[in-house]
């Protein structure tokens, strides 16, 4: 058979009749474009699924029993969001299981529940499908259907690709230069292993070597504004960001957010949030982000990728924004939400070996190569904890590095207990990274005691840091006014000592959030004095929303 095949939508039930039915149904309205495939209990569904991967075909829609004797349907999708993350959820339930449906909207990420029977179809069932549909077509899972990367194991530009796809939660397949299907691929790509890494869209078209945007472009993802003119630009596409864009667009503002790099900030790196609000389960920032970019794009927000901002002027009642190429785009206000970017690591030969072998963040995609192996973690805060907890289940051991004498200053009580629990994690004291060697990728590194200034070197190929961070503003030097350390000065703290900042021109003071411009505004991580926390830079992003309409009211 050649082609493509169309997308699954899956459905389970274990008695016969219901799970006719709803395939019945479910050909009916969507034969044409997907297949619908039937299975009789969680275990039997779940065998399909592992198939359908391995023939790199995709998953639309998961419809699932609440009620199966082996496996409830919670349980099903919760192990089959591990084979197709973005396959959208659907529980069918009795009236009697609404509890549990409603329990398992933060267990598993469920997007519908839906009650039995659902008759008549085109008003209880097809409208709901119909939006799943919609949703999972437009994510970039389903536009790089078989998208494939050809590079080489130990390469910074090939590392460099597969995390920003990672990142941008586009899933692709890896395959290596050097093996026979690589060589193959590369072969009909008219391309050697000289111009890797190479990226293969599933209609043909490829790239080598390609750019941040040049990729962005090639898996579906917007980088360029529709208009020239909005009434709110939104830069930073972190959880500030995104909460910004998701109150704007639903309060009719026409919102147009601009992200350097990946939706998702520093939260989409995180390997599981514990303590934000409604996920008791915790929630990874990975599907916290997908959540957040589709409601965004689900209230008319643009989504702009790859795209960095790097001046911002004031034009009479107009705030211009330029972008790295050096075209602009135009708004009534902005809303600054940028938060801050990792702090290097100053040890010599880390730079030469970054990414390959030493990262910055937890570097996701690299977590299953580091089986059975040491790996090295410096820092002492969450963000550090977080991963030893997350790589504890690949590594053999791993080795935080601290500071300081313990961990109790730095880092949650409930992380620090975790990892008090994990004999595979070992914390050293008064330690630190005194320099990296290796040839193609980090092979060894020199550990320094803080006390006795001794140093001995240990074997390493995997370093993940977390030594803080900072925000990246220089480019508002002497546009806005920002503290010592570079964050942006917004609200009250303006007005210190009684005076307007400088080049203030209107009559009132500055509005909580907003920054020396009228109009254009801070939250997040990027804010001077801001709490360095999710729930914080969302409530933020939420917050300037309603400040931007009071300054687009009092103008
Ligand atoms: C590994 C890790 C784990 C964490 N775990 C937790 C946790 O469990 N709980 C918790 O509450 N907090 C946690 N945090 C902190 C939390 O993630 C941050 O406080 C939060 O992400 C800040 O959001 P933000 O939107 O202000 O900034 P960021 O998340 O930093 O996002 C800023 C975005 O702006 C983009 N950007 C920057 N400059 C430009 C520019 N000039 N043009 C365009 N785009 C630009 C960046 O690429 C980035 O995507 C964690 C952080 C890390 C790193």
């Amino acid at each position: 058979m050649g082609g493509v095949a169309n997308p699954v939508i899956l459905t389970i039930d274990d008695d016969p009749a219901v799970s006719r039915a709803v395939a019945r149904d479910m050909r009916r309205r969507y034969g044409d474009r997907y297949r619908v495939v039937r299975a009789g209990s969680g275990p039997s569904a779940l065998e399909t699924l592992r198939e359908l991967k391995l023939r790199g075909e995709q998953v639309a829609v998961l419809v699932a029993d609440y009620r199966m004797p082996e496996m409830t349907g919670i349980e099903f999708l919760e192990e089959a969001m591990d084979l197709f993350p973005a396959a959208r959820r659907v529980l069918l339930t009795a009236y009697a299981d609404t509890e549990a449906a409603i329990d398992a909207i933060n267990l598993v990420d469920l997007d519908h529940y839906l009650l039995k029977p659902w008759h008549p179809p085109e008003e209880k069932l097809y409208p709901v499908v119909d939006t799943l549909l919609d949703a999972w077509a437009t994510t970039p899972e389903a536009a790089a259907a078989e998208l494939r990367v050809v590079g080489h194991r130990w390469s910074a530009p090939s590392f460099a690709i597969r995390d920003f796809l990672a990142r941008n939660l586009v899933p692709y397949r890896w395959l290596l230069a050097d093996d026979s299907e690589g060589g193959r691929l590369l072969k009909a790509a008219d391309a050697t292993v000289d111009d890797v890494p190479v990226v293969i869209a599933p209609d043909g078209t490829h790239l080598a070597r390609p750019t941040e945007a040049e990729l962005a472009a090639l898996v579906g993802l917007r980088v360029a504004p529709t208009e020239e003119f909005y009434d709110l630009v939104v830069v930073g596409g972190g959880p500030a960001g995104l909460g910004a864009a998701v109150y704007g667009a639903s309060e009719g503002l026409r919102t147009v957010l601009v992200e350097r790099r990946a939706t998702g900030g520093q939260a989409g790196q995180s390997s599981r949030i514990e303590n934000y609000l409604g996920f008791p389960e915790g929630v990874s920032g990975a599907q916290l982000t997908d959540r957040a970019r589709r409601q965004a794009l689900k209230f008319g927000a643009e989504l702009l990728t790859t795209r960095e901002v790097t001046g911002l002027t004031e034009a009479g009642s107009a705030r211009l924004l330029t972008f790295g190429d050096g075209s602009t785009i135009a708004a009534h206000a902005v809303v600054l939400a940028t938060g801050v970017s990792y702090r290097v690591l100053d040890a010599p030969g880390l730079a030469e070996l970054t990414g390959r072998g030493v990262f910055y963040g937890s570097a996701a995609t690299e977590a299953p190569s580091c089986v059975d192996q040491e790996v090295y973690i410096v820092g002492g805060a969450n963000s550090a904890g977080q991963a030893a907890v997350h790589f504890s289940r690949y590594a053999k051991r791993v080795h935080l590095l601290i500071r300081g004498a313990d961990l109790t200053a730095s880092m949650s009580r409930y992380l620090i207990d975790q990892l008090d629990r994990i004999d595979r994690v070992v914390v050293h004291p008064h330690t630190v990274v005194a320099a990296g060697a290796g040839t193609e990728h980090l092979e060894r590194l020199t550990l320094a005691d803080t006390r006795s200034g001794e140093t001995r070197e240990v074997d390493a190929s995997w370093l993940f840091i977390f030594i803080g961070a900072q925000p990246r503003t220089d480019w508002l030097d002497g546009v806005l006014v920002r503290d010592e350390r570079g964050f942006v000065v917004t609200g009250p703290d303006l007005v210190a000592g009684g005076r307007r900042p400088p080049g203030w021109s209107l009559t009132r003071d500055p509005y909580h959030l907003e920054t020396s411009m009228p109009g254009v505004f801070a939250a997040g991580d990027v804010r001077a004095e801001s709490v360095k926390r999710v729930a914080s830079a969302v409530g933020e992003g939420a917050m300037a929303v309603s400040l931007v309409h009071r300054y687009l009211e009092s103008r």
